[in-house]
């Protein structure tokens, strides 16, 4: 069973390495921006509730985040060879929850990447997914939010996984970085 964080910031790839990651290991990939964004899709009472709070790049409250992310372990455990958090934590917070959330179920962390890409091309890839995707906040005023609030909270949360990071450059066609990453996980 291997457990895994993918930190970073926005833009850096951890969707689209989770996903070649889940394909490959068979590790079950839980994002929760993926399920607010699906929650908002449906226009479910907690789409209402944070289509808001995503728009302008602002995070979700903690409490309101972590069920949802209690709610997808529920409904994937035991689906595949351990999940992928993607997108989760994004504060000192929300890890000392997941530390919680995974000693009641018996689970422990393997380990925590963390993607790092420069600014300047963090811009240009959001920028570029905002016109693909139509993201609602893939725009330049709330990613400058985004990167703005990654820069606040990621010192502690890299703090607080020291002994467990894995730092990886994000920068790089997918297939490269895929490639660095599948080494790493080969050897745990
Ligand atoms: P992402 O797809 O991970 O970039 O997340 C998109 C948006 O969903 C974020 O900008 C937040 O508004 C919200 N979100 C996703 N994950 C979290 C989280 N762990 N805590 C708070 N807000 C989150």
């Amino acid at each position: 069973m291997i457990n895994l964080v993918f930190f970073g910031p926005p833009g850096s790839g951890k969707g689209t390495q989770s996903e070649l990651l889940q394909e490959a290991f068979n590790i079950i990939q839980i994002s929760t921006g993926e399920i607010l964004r699906h929650e908002i899709a449906l226009k479910t009472p907690l789409g209402k509730e944070v289509e808001d709070i995503i728009s302008r790049g602002d995070l979700v409250s903690d409490p309101l985040v972590a069920e949802v992310l209690k709610k997808a372990l529920a409904e994937k455990m035991s689906q595949g060879n351990g999940f992928i958090f993607d997108g989760f934590p994004r504060n000192e917070n929300q890890a000392k929850i997941l530390e919680e959330i995974l000693t009641s179920l018996n689970l422990e962390l393997s380990l925590v990447i963390n993607l790092k890409v420069k600014e300047e091309e963090l811009i240009k890839r959001l920028l570029i997914r905002g016109e693909i995707e139509k993201r609602s906040d893939d725009n330049p005023e709330t990613i400058k939010n985004r990167l703005k609030i990654y820069e606040t909270e990621s010192g502690s949360v890299i703090n607080f996984y020291k002994n467990k990071l894995f730092e990886l450059s994000g920068e790089g066609s997918p297939d490269e970085i895929f490639n660095r990453l599948s080494d790493t996980i080969n050897k745990l």
